[in-house]
This record gives C-alpha cells, sequence and structure tokens, in this order.
C-alpha cells in the first residue's frame, strides 16, 4: 500500500507521533495502561449480594451477581445464586461499569486508573492516537477514533492548529485534512489498521456562542471550511465498508444537514445552536444517535431544547461527556445524567438515563452484553450506597469498582466487613 499525502497536523506531544506512526502506516502501538486490581487471581469466583441490582436496562430489588473469573455468570435472587463466597453489600446497589462514549482521555494525559477509580470502566476516545481496542482486565477498557478528519484548514485547526496554541482542552489536537474522495478512502482504511473504532469527522463553521471550543480564540475567523459533501460521503461509505461508524463533531444546522446528506450515524455532540424541529424529526427518523455532552456545552443556548426535541421524538440519547474538557470529572459525571433527565422533561426516567451509560451504549458500540449484569457480561462493576436512582451524586464516587472481574476499589466490602475483596482467595464467613 502507497503511503497516502497527508497533511497531519500538530502536535508537540507523545500522541502526535502516535499519529504520525499511524499515517505512515504502521499501527500506532497498544499502550494498555495497567490500573491497580491486577492482584486478584482473574479465575476467582464469588458472588456479591446487594439491595438490589441495574442490569443495565432495569432496577431489580433483591437480586445479587455472580462473576467467575472475567465474566458474569448468574444474576437473580441470592437462593438461586451458586455457592460461591459471597460478599455482602448491605444497603447497596450495583451496576455496571459506565461507558463514557465521548473522551479524550489519552490525548490530554487523564490518568487511566483515576478514570476507573470514580466508576468509568469503558471510555472511547473521539480524536486523540489512534489505537486498538485494550484494558477491561483491571484497567479503564479504552476504545479510539484516531485523529479527527476534517476540510483542508477546518475545524480544530483554526482553534488548535498550526504550531503550539492550546489543545483540547491544553494539551495537544490531532487532525487530518481530507481533500478528496480517493484520499478520504485511504485515511479511513488506514485508520481502521490502526484499531479505530469509530471515524470522527468535524462538521464545524464555528460560531455557535456557549460552546467549549468557541472560548478559544480562534486563529482564523468563522465561517471556517467544511468537507465536501462528495469527500464526506466516502469517508462514510469507507468506514461503513470497515463495520465502523461515523461520529460527527457539529454544533449547527449547517452541520447537521451535511452529516445527514451523508449518512452519518452518529453525532458526538448535541447541537449546541438550536435545530429545526423537522431536521431532528429527520435525525431521528435515520436512526441517528446523538451522544450528549450536555454539562459541557450547559452555556449553549440550544441544547436543552434540541435534546427535549430530539428524545420526545423518540431519539437515542446517548452518555458521552467529553472527558478531559476542564471543568468535567474524571470518571461518573452526575451532572451530565441530571442534564439528561431533567432536559428530556420526563420522556427518560432515571433508569433510562443510566441505561443510555451502560446497557445502550454497550450496544451502541456492538459490544453487547458489554454495559448490562447479565450472564455472560465482562464482569466490569461499580455499587454505591442507597439507590442511585434517588441521587445520581452517589456515582461519582463509587464504594466498589470491579473491571473484568477484578477488584479496584473495594471500600464497601472492608467497611461492610464481609470478606477482603483485594485477596478474595482468603476467604469470607459466608
Ligand atoms: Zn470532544
Amino acid at each position: 500500500m502507497r503511503t497516502p499525502v497527508l497533511r497531519v497536523v500538530l502536535t508537540r506531544t507523545a500522541p502526535a507521533l502516535a499519529a504520525l506512526t499511524l499515517i505512515g502506516g504502521l499501527p500506532a502501538p497498544a499502550r494498555a495502561e495497567q490500573a491497580g486490581g491486577g492482584a486478584t487471581p482473574a479465575t476467582d469466583e464469588y458472588v456479591l449480594l446487594p439491595d438490589r441490582v441495574f442490569d443495565g436496562y432495569t432496577m431489580r430489588e433483591g437480586h445479587g451477581v455472580a462473576v467467575r473469573g472475567a465474566v458474569i455468570t448468574a444474576v437473580g435472587p441470592a437462593a438461586t445464586l451458586p455457592a460461591a463466597r459471597r460478599h455482602v453489600l448491605a444497603g447497596a446497589t450495583l451496576l455496571p461499569g459506565f461507558i463514557d462514549l465521548h473522551g479524550h482521555v489519552a490525548v490530554q494525559g487523564v490518568p487511566p486508573a483515576t478514570v476507573l477509580r470514580h466508576g468509568t470502566t469503558t471510555v472511547r476516545d473521539l480524536t486523540g492516537p489512534a489505537r486498538p481496542l485494550g484494558g477491561g482486565d483491571g484497567s479503564l477498557r479504552q476504545l479510539a477514533a484516531g485523529p479527527i478528519l476534517t476540510a483542508p484548514q477546518g475545524y480544530p485547526l483554526p482553534v488548535w492548529g498550526g504550531g503550539g496554541g492550546h489543545g483540547h482542552g491544553d494539551a495537544a489536537a490531532l487532525a487530518v485534512e481530507v481533500t478528496d474522495v480517493a484520499q478520504a478512502r485511504e485515511v479511513v482504511n488506514h485508520l481502521v489498521d490502526a484499531g479505530a473504532s469509530v471515524v470522527k469527522i468535524a462538521l464545524e463553521p464555528g460560531g455557535s456562542p456557549g460552546a467549549p471550543w468557541s472560548k478559544h480564540a480562534a486563529r482564523v475567523p468563522s465561517p471556517w471550511p467544511l468537507l465536501a459533501p462528495d469527500v464526506l460521503k466516502a469517508i462514510v461509505r469507507g468506514a461503513h465498508d470497515r463495520g465502523r461508524k461515523v461520529s460527527a463533531h457539529l454544533s449547527n444546522a449547517t452541520g447537521a444537514r451535511l452529516a445527514l446528506d451523508a449518512g452519518v450515524d452518529e453525532w458526538a455532540h448535541m447541537p449546541c445552536e438550536a435545530l429545526p424541529e423537522d431536521m431532528l424529526a429527520r435525525a431521528v427518523t435515520a436512526g441517528v444517535r446523538i451522544v450528549g455532552t450536555l454539562d459541557t456545552q450547559s452555556q449553549c443556548s440550544g441544547v436543552l431544547a434540541n435534546t427535549r426535541e430530539f428524545v420526545a421524538r423518540g431519539g437515542t440519547l446517548l452518555y458521552g461527556t467529553d472527558m478531559a474538557h476542564t471543568e468535567l470529572p474524571w470518571g461518573i459525571n452526575a451532572r451530565e445524567l441530571e442534564l439528561m433527565l431533567h432536559a428530556s422533561h420526563g420522556k427518560l426516567n432515571a433508569e433510562a438515563v443510566l441505561s443510555a451509560a451502560t446497557g445502550k451504549a454497550g450496544e451502541h458500540l456492538g459490544m453487547a452484553p458489554l454495559g448490562r449484569l447479565v450472564p455472560g457480561a465482562p464482569a466490569d462493576l461499580v455499587a454505591v450506597r442507597g439507590n442511585p436512582l434517588h441521587a445520581f451524586k452517589r456515582l461519582e464516587y463509587p464504594e466498589l469498582v470491579i473491571s473484568g472481574g477484578r477488584f479496584v476499589v473495594d471500600d464497601l466490602l472492608r467497611g461492610s466487613g464481609k470478606g477482603q475483596a483485594m485477596h478474595p482467595a482468603a476467604g469470607s464467613p459466608h
């Protein structure tokens, strides 16, 4: 395969080298960060008995979960679960580990172990170094899009491009300028070969007051160039041919129309500016899924109205925070969940909101039953005291976190005096 002639844009930091490597045709190194928790044997078997279990769609009172190795083997009332070592989590709720569908963890240098300890067990980075799926074995499970594909001199270059400025937050942004149809297909193939699980594009002409990227002084005044429709369609076709979805950064009707015309699968943000109702209706009909990032865009004029209209029409709103933006927590974001609940005006209840970050998110990734607590699902779990349906905030401070069957946070077990989580083979009286 010949090396494509591309302008690879940015950065001064290590992720740029990864991107450069990628564009040169060699896969970027897969760096499976090891968070803590590797001490627990993955072949161990145990049963967790909280007051209730959220299975990724439904809250089930009086249920427990059995885990063997890295996998959930049974979910149900205590009497139906295997006779393995039992940990009673009195007063607690057990849930699937959260899936954040919009992050920039790697490019911003957020410690994966910190994210994991705060209940997010899977992150999909949209922009950053391309690399294959990794983690999930006592470490943060990470998926990546790789560099964002954009028009020549398109977003994010007018804001963050050209040697030195602030990054997506404060580090580096990564982008590839795509000029024509042939190059579009080639770039997509390179990204997928490097392990990209989704293809991220920019359809951002600028000018959305309140959006995080609008708070930085642009080097080039808007409107910024957008991908030509034929190039955009070639990217989408190329991604679909390789079994990948396309996720678009967009913030207004101009970007949304381009995305709808090209068959883009996902919008990486709820648009910042209010969209015409017929355009949101078109998105719902086309099966477009929208990753909220409502919290980081809370100063946008149209985000809440767009959310209400999209959800009211039956659109699928998914959980994603844009993690690494400076005002956001490194882990579960309760404020994002609250905004999803309130912006939907009663259309989504608290269970549906949690589902958008667990069961529905895993399904959206094509990785179901990831994000669920059902037999056969990866043993990624979090527990909090009380019932999070009544207080999302508790989720930001989980007292139990398990990744791939391995205990990463075990405060709840130690607090209850039931067993020793880090060394469960030592046994508990149950
Ligand atoms: Zn982002």
